[in-house]
């Protein structure tokens, strides 16, 4: 491989991701946009026009922010490669009197402030400009802006550490560096499982024990009868900042949690809310969650390997418009992430494909383990709340959708 075939390579792939991801969006909007006028037959009765046309006005909202957004991550990909920014930051850091760690770091945390300050503007203006319009949002900026901060530094906290550890492999542990880099990886991930749930999701919400009910005993009772031992049924007070409802599980091994939000059991009587608990422990029963996990780890496997190939080869640098840094591991880590979206983006059909798999999968388990009225009864309430549209373009949504479409969904769920 040349640099300049290099560059042509990521030239190509760069421009076919865009306009791949424009064309499906603009699809979307306007597929969307030409059933505004009806609501499908299947929900003719269940969703009225009003909130039908509300769902498609806020799905084109959110589908066209997304197609600024992915110009503007195009321009400063394109700034920071062929225009020479990560080329600048390196020189810059090549200054500081660190040692080569220090003067790596420093990179990496500049580039993720540069792309996280592009990024806020967009986050900004979903939660102040599409959410308050469709009346979701219900947080403050106060408490926006607190959330910033807290991620930003929980970012730091957490991703500086690993990266330092990676960097120092890199330089230390000869050829086979990212065999080593992988074991910290899938350790690191086993650390934020543990610390996710017990640590961090508390700095942002508070969690509290379901109260007891019907809501309560019909959980306990499908958990008893499906041979789920969990470590204990939380509230958690989602309606802070936003009225859309959700539930999950967070923690592992014999940590593990529900989580409900408040604005979900809000909204849905006992028998809607244990279907869509049945669902979820759909996902855990079926192995859906491990299996997800085994081809994360594979792939992060892989995706290392190809790292270490080409942080030796001086092509892959200069086709990005760095000089060869091959005693800078930090400019090849940082090269690599911020370039390798644009070629993993054609796989993200056959990621959705498999998701939206396991989502049928899941269903049935509820199906059989609670009930498929129920479930029906609890999606449409969930898909009118949260304005998903009834109506997504169907190539888009093969695309980009981990779950299936909400017809195709309930339809299987009433034939079952
Ligand atoms: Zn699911």
């Amino acid at each position: 491989m040349t640099a300049t075939a290099f560059a042509a390579l990521f030239g190509a792939a760069l421009l076919i991701s865009l306009v791949l991801h424009v064309w499906l969006a603009r699809r979307h909007i306007a597929f969307v946009a030409a059933h505004r006028d009806a609501v499908p037959a299947a929900f003719s009765e269940r969703i009225g026009l009003a909130a039908h046309q509300k769902a498609a006005d806020y799905t084109m909202a959110r589908t066209r922010l997304g197609i600024s957004e992915t110009a503007v991550e195009t321009l400063l990909l394109l700034a920071l490669t062929f225009g020479g920014g990560i080329a600048a930051l390196v020189r810059l850091t090549d200054v500081l009197p660190f040692g080569v760690m220090g003067r790596d770091l420093t990179l990496i945390a500049a580039v993720a402030v540069i792309t996280g300050l592009f990024a806020i503007p967009f986050s900004y203006y979903r939660t102040f400009g599409i959410e308050v319009r469709f009346g979701f949002n219900r947080t403050t900026r106060a408490l926006w802006f607190a959330d910033l901060a807290k991620g930003a530094l929980i970012g730091a906290v957490l991703g500086l550490p690993l990266a330092a550890v990676v960097l120092w492999l890199m330089r230390a542990t000869g050829p086979l560096w990212w065999l080593w880099a992988w074991a910290v990886w899938i350790g690191f991930q086993f650390l934020l499982l543990a610390l996710y749930p017990t640590v961090i999701a508390p700095l942002f919400n508070k969690f509290s024990p379901l109260p007891p009910g019907a809501a309560r005993a019909a959980i306990e009772a499908l958990l008893a009868r499906c041979g789920f031992a969990n470590r204990g049924l939380y509230v958690m007070d989602g309606s802070r900042r936003s009225s859309h409802g959700n539930a999950f599980f967070t923690g592992f091994g014999r940590a593990k949690r529900i989580v409900f939000f408040d604005t979900l059991l809000e909204r849905l009587t006992p028998d809607e809310v244990e279907a869509v608990l049945a669902h979820e422990l759909g996902h855990f029963k079926l192995k859906h969650v491990l299996k997800r996990m085994l081809w994360m780890g594979f792939f992060s496997l892989a995706f290392l390997a190809l790292l270490a190939w080409l942080a030796n080869s001086p092509w892959f640098y200069t086709g990005l418009g760095v000089p060869p840094s091959m005693d800078r591991p930090g400019v090849a880590l940082i090269l690599f992430f911020l370039v390798l979206p644009v070629f993993t983006f054609a796989f993200g059909p056959l990621s959705s494909f498999y998701s939206r798999r396991h989502e049928f999968e899941a269903d049935a388990f509820a199906a059989k383990n609670a009930s498929a009225p129920s479930l029906v009864r609890a999606l449409v309430k969930l898909y009118e709340d949260n304005a998903n549209t009834l109506t997504p373009d169907p190539v888009y949504s093969a695309f980009h959708d981990s779950h299936p479409p909400a017809a195709v969904r309930i339809a299987r769920l009433e034939a079952a």
